[in-house]
């Protein structure tokens, strides 16, 4: 039987996707291969299907009972002997795979890797007598610290290759980061081993943005398109999970919270029901996740803004991963941004804290933006993607335009008065006639001087922004981030080429259904803040005992 006979035979599919056939040829072939794949690309038929066609036995490490449980049975299902071995099993159990395997009628065994590299050290004296022809290490992204799901276990399996000489391993991730990767091969000494890295690109995955004005009657509205469909909304705090989870049970949807605080059992029964679809919805923090093998996830809101690009990308990848239509939806709010800067900002060490801002900043500009949000997510992962991808928010033209050529001339000519010296905050205080530059503004007769007093200040930045994005303005490369002209410029000014500018969304932040959490950990902040240098609106610094760092870790 070849690779496309078995894989329509046991796997019931017609054809390979992304790279898979190349994959398998090369653990056929012997050979140490590394696999980056999206979430839902279609990793475990990467080793599943030589597991069938090699005699012997196929070893998977993987880290999570509930994954190894969920594989385990679907593979057997299928008529492909598999089993696990781990804590939760009898002594019997135990023994009935023991033998099963010594009659060479197991073709995967999965174990977690404290269990392979444990004290007992008879799990593996015996493994080492079968006849063991591949080993793969799944979510092989646990071994790596930069990653974000450090197990320290996984440390361990650095010793396969000295165990096992000779038998090709196999590594697969999801993880796009390319620093994790490197750790990956480095950790695992792989002997020469091929990289297979497909595109991080999910075509099936329509993004969007809406400003977050009332999260709970926008989600009613998303949702009330979506009643048959399995979703997850993800919150920052627990608590919000509980709040919310309740309020959309309330409005009749089958909804449960799901986070690390919850015990053991109410999780397990929570994601059974969700796997079941017995529950439709499930509202997480980012706990809930790695291991949902569930394929038909329509939709994933973030009601929360995420911590950084990573974290969302890896968390909407868990929508579609059968391939259908399915959507990713971020509320976006200035107020999460300002929460999560905070949160960086106390953080112990200044180096990591400062990586986490640049992340954040990088969300947010995501956030704000007005163009493909594909692209950004492609580039932001190092890969290429031409523009228009025709299912994201922008390239669908959801947003609501208007003829900006008036506003686009007022910035120009503010950037022409102003010599081509001033930075964006600087033309914008010009622009809108701020007290702080009025004498200098006066004495040099700028006669653009408040002309765009009537424009808020947030949608000045916005349409700079904007304007700058589609080439009519720019920013100096000499460190200053001057505004200057383009050879664009000059035609918007003289009126002979008109602008298009995004309509403002007009984002109302006080809104008292969804700022409850916030105000009750703002006053908590407020009431041991020792010592605050507000800057522009946002407190610039904050310095907290740690006392209240314990207060507030215990209050998440
Ligand atoms: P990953 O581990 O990469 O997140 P999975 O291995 O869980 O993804 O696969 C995701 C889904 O894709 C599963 O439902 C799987 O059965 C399906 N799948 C895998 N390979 C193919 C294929 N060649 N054709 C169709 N569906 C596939
Ligand atoms: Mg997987
Ligand atoms: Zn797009």
């Amino acid at each position: 039987m070849n690779s496309l006979q078995a894989l329509q035979k046991y796997f019931g599919y017609s054809q390979f996707r992304h790279s898979q056939e190349d994959i398998i040829n090369c653990v056929l072939n012997k050979q140490d291969v590394m696999v980056l794949m999206p979430t839902g690309g279609g990793k475990s038929l990467c080793y599943q299907l030589p597991a069938v066609l090699l005699n012997g036995l196929t070893i998977v490490i993987s880290p999570l009972i509930a994954l190894m449980k969920d594989q385990v049975d679907s593979l057997n299902l299928s008529g492909i002997p598999a089993a696990f071995l781990n804590s939760s099993q009898s002594t019997d159990e135990q023994r009935d795979i023991a033998i099963k395997l010594s009659n060479n009628q197991l073709r995967l065994l999965y174990v977690a890797p404290e269990r392979l590299f444990g004290k007992d050290e008879r799990l593996m004296a015996f493994l080492k007598t079968l006849k063991v022809v591949q080993i793969a290490i799944d979510e092989a992204h646990c071994i790596s610290q930069w990653g974000h799901d450090f197990r320290p276990e996984y440390l361990m399996l650095a010793g396969l290759k000295r165990e096992f000489p000779g038998v090709p391993v196999i590594a697969l991730t999801a993880t796009a980061d390319k620093l994790t990767q490197k750790d990956i091969l480095e950790k695992l000494n792989l002997t020469r081993p091929e990289v297979f890295v497909s595109s991080f690109n999910r075509a099936n995955i329509t993004y969007r943005v809406q400003p977050k004005q009332n999260s709970f009657k926008q989600l009613l509205r998303f949702l009330s398109e979506r009643k048959e469909d399995s979703g997850i909304i993800y919150c920052l705090s627990r608590k919000s999970t509980e709040s919310l989870a309740r309020d959309l049970r309330d409005e009749g949807y089958a909804a449960a919270a799901y986070h690390a605080g919850l015990n053991n059992d109410v999780k397990a029964k929570n994601q059974e029901a969700f796997l079941r679809d017995e529950i439709k919805i499930v509202v997480a923090t980012i706990a809930f996740g790695m291991g949902i093998n569930k394929s038909n996830v329509r939709y994933v809101v973030h009601a929360d803004l995420p911590k950084n690009i990573e974290g969302y990308y890896q968390e909407t990848g868990r929508a579609g991963r059968d391939g259908l239509p399915s959507d990713a939806l971020l509320l976006f709010s200035q107020g999460d941004a300002m929460k999560l800067r905070e949160f960086a900002k106390v953080e112990n060490n200044a180096q990591q804290s400062a990586i986490m801002l640049k992340k954040l900043d990088d969300m947010v500009e995501y956030g704000q933006m007005h163009r493909c949000r594909r692209e950004y997510l492609m580039n932001y992962f190092d890969e290429h993607f031409p523009d228009n991808c025709g299912s994201c928010d922008f390239c669908l033209s959801e947003f609501e335009k208007f003829d900006g050529t008036l506003i686009a001339q007022k910035a120009l000519s503010a950037v022409v008065r102003l010599k081509e010296r001033f930075g964006i905050n600087y033309v914008i205080d010009l622009l809108m006639g701020s007290k702080s530059i009025k004498l200098w503004a006066e004495h040099k007769l700028l006669k653009t001087y408040g002309i765009g007093a009537d424009v808020p200040r947030a949608d000045w930045q916005r349409y700079i922004r904007e304007l700058i994005a589609r080439g009519y303005l720019r920013l100096s490369d000499d460190g200053y981030s001057a505004l200057q002209l383009t050879d664009k410029s000059e035609a918007v000014l003289k009126g002979m080429e008109k602008v298009e500018l995004i309509t403002s969304q007009h984002i109302e932040e006080k809104d008292n259904d969804e700022l409850t959490f916030d105000n009750e950990l703002l006053t908590l902040l407020r009431k041991h803040r020792q010592e605050i240098a507000v800057g522009e609106n946002l407190p610039a610094y904050i310095v907290l005992s740690d006392a209240t760092l314990l207060e507030i870790a215990t209050y998440l």
